[in-house]
């Protein structure tokens, strides 16, 4: 089958193998120039290095990723909140959770579809879909498919305007700024410090460097000059403990990058003519979720799949495809409102309240509960 991919992030590169993988003719087609990311980092939990391991590139990532066994909650002021074992739900889940560099991420990743022989058509920026099939450049050239994948992202996807007749995300009421960092860390623990509105999370990727999101509510859509974001951290984080600090004065300017971070409502439709949604493009989740990218890699493998069982009917594959992933998505996408809801609540009494909680929760619970919904659907 000829399949046109829109996107070459997570979800397209990793559509692309999955495909290639089942001998498909695949044509990635990608706006941007070149292979560039604004990301930090991610953390690949079980259900993702479970798709990346069907790939054939999990050794790879797992040799130049963090393999962090414990996320520590703490108080803006360094109170112990308590700690999740990531131990719990790897050994639950039987594959590791990496924490690993965005580029790196997705370098390992574009290789693979290079081995593949699969190159992805960089400058190639979509504007229009017609009848699910042909897909229009903003040079006027044109790619026809007998499957268009759309994984063109949360912000302005074609695909999903194609399939709901709108692709507006909506804004969740909060920034994050992410960058990356030299230095001397605890390579077992991500840090994860919680204030009132505010939030400030270090991922460490082995012993020498880490990645970083400080978080902040805030109501409106406002101003984004590079030259600001660490004077603006500065400013939040000022008397937040020792290692935020740190990490905001060792940062590179160059690497920090500020985020309004928007999700989508969830819908229950996710195809039209031939033409399917993957990816944020189908599900953004916001960061606290911590699963976008893991979701995306779920897609890539699930739709291969389907499409492979239903050989003679594509309208029939993309229909269990959708059926099989859209609840666990949208519960990833609510997932991820409820803790930001909670993370960047400005009331005193409510954080107090929510801190509390915290220091009380049942942590062995919470692993077992999140790697039982994690592998939700997956052979684990
Ligand atoms: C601050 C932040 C932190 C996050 N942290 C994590 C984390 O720790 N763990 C995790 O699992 N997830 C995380 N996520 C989520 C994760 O980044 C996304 O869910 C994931 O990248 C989705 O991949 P995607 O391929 O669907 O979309 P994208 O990565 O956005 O890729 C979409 C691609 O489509 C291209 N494109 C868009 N429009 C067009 C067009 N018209 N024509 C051609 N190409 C087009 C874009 O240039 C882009 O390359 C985070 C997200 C944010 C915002």
């Amino acid at each position: 089958m000829k399949i046109a991919i829109l996107g070459a992030g997570v979800a397209g590169v990793a559509s692309a193998i999955a495909f290639k993988l089942k001998g498909h003719d695949v044509t990635v087609v990608e706006r941007r120039d070149a292979d560039t990311n604004i990301g930090a980092g991610i953390v690949v939990w079980p259900n993702a290095a479970f798709v990346l391991d069907r790939f054939g590139v999990l050794d790879d990532m797992a040799a130049v990723a963090g393999r962090p066994r414990a996320m520590q909650r703490l108080s803006r002021h360094g109170d112990d909140l308590g700690a999740l074992d990531i131990g719990l739900i790897d050994g639950r889940m039987g594959y590791p959770s990496l924490s690993i560099l965005r580029g790196d991420f997705q370098r390992i990743l574009l290789a693979r579809l290079q081995a593949l022989g699969v190159d992805v058509r960089y400058g190639h920026n979509v504007v229009r879909i017609d009848a699910g099939t042909v897909v229009h450049f903003d040079d006027g050239s044109t790619l026809a498919a007998d499957l268009v994948v759309g994984a063109d992202g949360r912000m302005a996807s074609c695909a999903r305007r194609y399939v709901t007749g709108d692709a507006t995300p909506v804004y969740q009421g909060f920034i994050n700024w992410i960058g990356i960092c030299e230095g001397d860390f605890d390579a077992d623990t991500i840090l994860d410090y919680w204030g009132t509105g505010e939030r400030f999370g270090i991922v460490p990727v082995g012993r020498d460097k880490a990645y970083w999101a400080g978080g902040a509510a805030q109501a409106t859509i406002g101003a984004r000059n590079p030259d600001d974001y660490r004077d603006e951290l500065q400013r939040i984080f000022a008397d937040w403990p020792e290692p935020v600090r740190r990490v905001i004065a060792a940062a590179p300017a160059a690497r920090i990058n500020k985020i309004y971070v928007h999700d989508h409502d969830p819908v229950p439709t996710w195809h039209r003519d031939k033409l399917v949604m993957i990816g944020d493009a189908a599900h953004a989740a916001l960061p606290t979720s911590g699963q976008g990218a893991c979701q995306a890699l779920e897609d890539a493998w699930h739709l291969a799949n389907c499409v492979d069982a239903h050989p003679a009917n594509l309208d029939q594959a993309l229909a269990a495809f959708t059926a099989l992933r859209f609840q666990k998505t949208a519960g990833i996408t609510m997932a991820g409102r409820g803790l930001a809801a909670s993370l960047f609540n400005r009331d005193e009494a409510f954080c107090r309240e929510r801190d509390r909680a915290s220091r009380q929760a049942d942590f062995a619970g919470l692993a077992a509960a999140m790697a039982d919904g994690w592998r939700r659907h997956l052979p684990l």
